[in-house]
């Protein structure tokens, strides 16, 4: 049997990344930048008033004030047509480019307009006279100058940048209309179990809610990736063979339960008998043991596919390729194969580095008495004060106890082997929420 560690190397040995799309920038939120990408302009492409007000030279304010010349009004998208010479200033607005000579703009609660002296030219030029108290103003003052944030041909973002509204909008600014991408992969779930009902039905005896699917496909939303659920199947081999051909469509097939080794456990078979190639069976896993994986690829070059009209055609060379993870149907186990397994494929496909699962120091709160030959994961409660990480177990019923998990934030992961651990012994722990 595996050890986790060996299982994650297995599915990143065999998990291949996605060929890069190019999608226009609106459809790229949660997808992975596939290029590396550089300002195509200077930002600022101009000095640029940052505020309404006058635009001035510095020398111009001795002892906090200035009586000037306005010789003209500048808006945004629109250019000045006049330097600002000594003794003279520009009226401008906030994000207009800055008048050659002017270094600085004082905001115009800062000033008083002389309107006897203001006539307007038919060019729309205003020669009035502006008095500006501006004590604390020197050079640069609410202006920002050319390519401060930004020289063109600086680089912007690299590619492996999971793209978040901010990227979007940074991409936007320099014009990036479209661009190559790793997308999300869309993930089909697949419950099974004859005892299984749906969410909003009071089950009758012997049967349970299918809980696992609601989780999953929050797991997989909140990994950045796009939820397709196939609803239950009961413990039938063509029944579960039918759903699983359809789920193969998809970039990744969960099924949850019907892997261990029981009579009706029958999802490896229907695995097997639709083409998925068995990776791994059984991972040295405390919850989780029974985690199936493997790899379904279909090569349709030169296949040749009918139109309505009965023509053949062509179809386009390509390679389907499904990762398929027979998770285990005890919710906890479900889950944590889930954030180990299935993340670190998702984030393969996506080109996201490392793609392994992070875990960091904490210190242990409680004794414990840790058996057994599986690397286990354990609900606990992670904090930081001041600095320092401390974890508390949360008391727990093992596999088939979802509820103990809410009231945890991280799971405190305990090597396989026997240790008795103390109050203040250091261990690892995967942090569920970011
Ligand atoms: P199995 O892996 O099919 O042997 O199931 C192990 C345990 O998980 C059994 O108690 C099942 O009833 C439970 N289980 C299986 N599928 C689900 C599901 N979709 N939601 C909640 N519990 C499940
Ligand atoms: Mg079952």
């Amino acid at each position: 049997m595996l050890t986790v560690s060996e299982a994650l190397e297995k599915i990143i040995s065999e998990v291949c990344i996605f060929a890069p799309r190019e999608v226009d920038l609106k459809d790229a939120l949660g997808s992975t930048l596939a290029e590396n990408v550089v300002s195509d302009l200077n930002n600022p492409p101009f000095n640029k008033a940052l505020m309404d007000g006058y635009a001035i030279r510095a020398e111009d304010i001795t002892e906090g004030f200035a009586r000037l010349k306005v010789i003209e009004e500048v808006a945004a998208g629109s250019v000045p047509s006049h330097p600002v010479q000594k003794g003279e200033a520009t009226r401008i607005m906030t994000g207009a480019p800055l008048p050659e000579g002017a270094d600085l703009v004082v905001p115009f609660e800062e000033s008083t307009y002389d309107e006897s002296t203001g006539q307007e030219s038919a060019e729309q030029e205003i020669a009035g006279t502006v008095e500006l108290k501006a004590s604390k103003r020197t050079a640069g003052s609410n202006m920002m100058p050319e390519a401060t944030v930004l020289k063109k041909g600086d680089a912007v973002l690299e590619a492996g940048t999971v793209l978040q509204f901010q990227e979007l909008g940074s991409l936007a600014e320099i014009g990036k209309a479209k661009l190559k991408v790793y997308p999300p992969p869309e993930i089909s779930v697949l419950a099974t179990g004859d005892e299984l009902v749906e969410v909003s039905v009071q089950p009758k005896a012997g049967q349970i809610r299918n809980s696992n699917e609601t989780m999953l496909a929050a797991q997989i939303e909140n990994a950045g990736a796009v939820a397709n659920r196939l609803g239950i199947a009961g413990d039938v081999q063509e029944e579960i063979e039918a759903k699983i051909i359809q789920g193969l469509q998809s970039d990744i097939l969960l099924l949850s339960g019907g892997v261990s080794a029981g009579k009706l456990d029958l999802v490896p078979a229907a695995l097997k008998k639709c083409g998925v190639r068995e990776v791994f069976h059984k991972v040295k896993l405390k919850p989780g043991k029974p985690i199936w994986f493997g790899v379904y690829q279909k090569d349709i070059k030169n296949g040749q596919k009918e139109n309505k009209q009965g023509q053949k055609k062509n179809k386009k060379e390509e390679i389907k390729t499904c990762y398929v993870f027979g998770l285990p149907g005890n919710p906890v186990g479900s889950m944590i194969c889930f954030e180990l397994f299935v993340k670190t494929a998702i984030q393969s496909l996506m080109g996201i580095t490392p793609p392994v699962p992070q875990t960091v120091q904490a210190k242990l709160e409680n004794e414990y008495a840790k058996r057994g030959d599986r690397e286990l994961y354990h609900p606990c409660s992670l904090k930081n004060e001041s600095g320092m990480n401390s974890v508390s177990l949360i008391r727990w019923q093992g596999s088939a106890d979802l509820q103990s998990t809410v009231k945890a934030n991280a799971m405190a992961v305990f090597p396989a082997g026997d240790r008795i651990y103390h109050p203040g012994d250091l261990v690892d722990v995967m942090v569920w929420h970011e």
